[in-house]
């Protein structure tokens, strides 16, 4: 089956090159057509339920989770049902119906959207969870298949992890690339660092909120296979702030002409900021993971408040 999601470039940057000293290349998944990397894995789940005999896909994901479900939906024919909580932006609200989804607010927060989006599973539904399946680590891993066929072989992979479904896709391509011995660089910002937390702990920890505006990064607490990765290979956990985060945003829109979200901006602010954890690596391998609900203007109201 033709996969949903589209191959990406892998371009070495010349801004981020000189700013980190190394080279620094990025996987361009801000490409894809619903704007970030989810897209590989959603897809590939999807597709797998369309086959099993779905009828209808449910997501509880305001942000880029549901956007790619959306997308999918409308690809593979089959309706699309979102519960987001109130809190959801009207933006991101309009990119699921500009993909045809059904939206219902339900809710002061996810909890609440997600717990009516479980209610309303009949026969025939299909629940996308936004990281902690299989399949979309199937999914997500082929992002690292595309970069293993150039054979330029990066000598440490960043990525931005929330509830941890990118990092497991990019170990699982690691691995299945024989690349099992590259490290992953984890990147959160605080307010949403559910793994650097979880490692520091010693075991998988809940967070009792979330602070950061990097908020395709704030999952509550990581999946048990990202925990489990973290220890089970070389895994290198880093924690910007926001204001990093944002920043590197509004220098990426500059020298890149790409707009992400802070999510991203938190993996790219390490090649900005020639980062201590970079430094081992003469070569870097940059998931530009995008995300579709930041703008312009979102960016530059989050620069000032940061003292940007
Ligand atoms: C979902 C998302 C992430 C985090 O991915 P997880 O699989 O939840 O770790 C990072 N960046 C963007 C833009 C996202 O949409």
């Amino acid at each position: 089956m033709k996969p949903l999601h589209i191959e990406t470039p892998l371009i070495e940057s010349r801004p981020l090159s000189a700013a980190a000293e190394r080279a620094v290349w990025l996987k361009m998944e801000a490409l894809q057509p619903p704007g970030s990397f989810k897209l590989r894995g959603i897809g590939r789940a999807c597709q797998e339920y369309a086959r099993a005999g779905a009828a209808r896909f449910i997501s509880s994901s305001g942000g880029n989770a549901g956007i790619a479900v959306a997308y999918a939906g409308r690809q593979l024919g089959r309706p699309v049902t979102v519960v987001v909580p109130e809190t959801t932006s009207d933006h991101a609200k309009a990119l699921l119906r500009q993909e045809a989804a059904e939206v219902i607010v339900h809710g002061p927060s996810w909890q609440e959207a997600n717990a009516h989006a479980q209610s309303l599973m009949g026969e025939g539904d299909a629940f996308l969870h936004p990281f902690d399946n299989e399949l979309l680590w199937d999914g997500h891993a082929t992002m690292i298949d595309e970069v293993a066929r150039t054979g330029w072989r990066p000598d440490a992979v960043v990525v931005s992890v929330g509830g941890g479904g990118l990092m497991c896709g990019v170990v699982e391509g690691l691995r299945r690339n024989g690349w099992a011995d590259v490290p992953v660089v984890a990147v959160e910002t605080h307010g949403a660092d559910s793994l650097a937390q979880s490692i520091a702990a010693g075991h998988r920890v809940e967070l009792p909120g979330i602070t950061s505006v990097a908020t395709s990064l704030g999952a509550r607490q990581v999946c048990a296979r990202a925990f489990e990765f973290a220890a089970a290979h070389p895994v290198v956990s880093v924690v910007v702030s926001d204001g990093e985060a944002v920043q590197a945003c509004l220098g990426f829109l500059d020298d890149h002409r790409v707009l992400v979200e802070p999510a991203c901006g938190a993996s790219l602010a390490l090649a900005y900021r020639r980062h201590a954890a970079l430094q081992p690596f003469e070569k870097v391998l940059v998931i530009v993971c995008g995300g579709a609900t930041a703008t312009v203007e979102t960016l530059q109201a989050w620069s000032s408040q940061f003292g940007g």
